[in-house]
């Protein structure tokens, strides 16, 4: 295995310790691996691909961040044909949600969360998909 070097926010790195020490990790290393893996695995997920696909996609910003609003409009126009849904919320004192409802291709998706991780200033970005051309309840 190669050591690099990660730099994180000390919060981060005591909740991933913490994490760690909890459910029974050998350290934060394997806790890195094992969500770097996770990751990867989400949008390759071999049962997704070519599919029918739903998803959301949730994006939190604070309110005074207008370049994020505007972006998301940007998006949301960029990608008309997938986006299906759009609800712009307010949460708390002073920040937006975006809630986008997608339909659409594995990597159509994709590329729309990877723009908006891409967006500067957003908070945080939370997104699920299931396939829709086959339900019969077994998920
Ligand atoms: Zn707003």
């Amino acid at each position: 295995m190669t050591v690099v070097s990660v730099s994180m926010p000390e919060e981060l790195l005591d909740s991933v310790d913490r994490f760690a020490e909890d459910h029974g990790y050998t350290g934060r290393s394997e806790v890195v691996r094992d969500a770097a893996r996770n990751l990867l695995n989400e949008f390759e997920d071999s049962k997704l691909e070519g599919r029918s696909l739903m998803g959301t996609v949730t994006v939190l910003f604070d309110f005074e961040e207008s370049d994020v609003e505007h972006e998301m409009m940007q998006l949301r126009h960029e990608h008309e044909e997938m986006v299906t849904s759009h609800v712009h919320n307010h949460v708390g004192d002073h920040y937006c949600m975006e809630l986008f409802i997608v339909e659409g291709g594995l990597e159509e998706i994709a590329t729309f969360v990877g723009k908006i991780r891409a967006t500067q200033d957003t908070l945080s970005l939370d997104y699920s998909v299931t396939p829709v051309d086959h339900i019969d309840g077994t998920a």
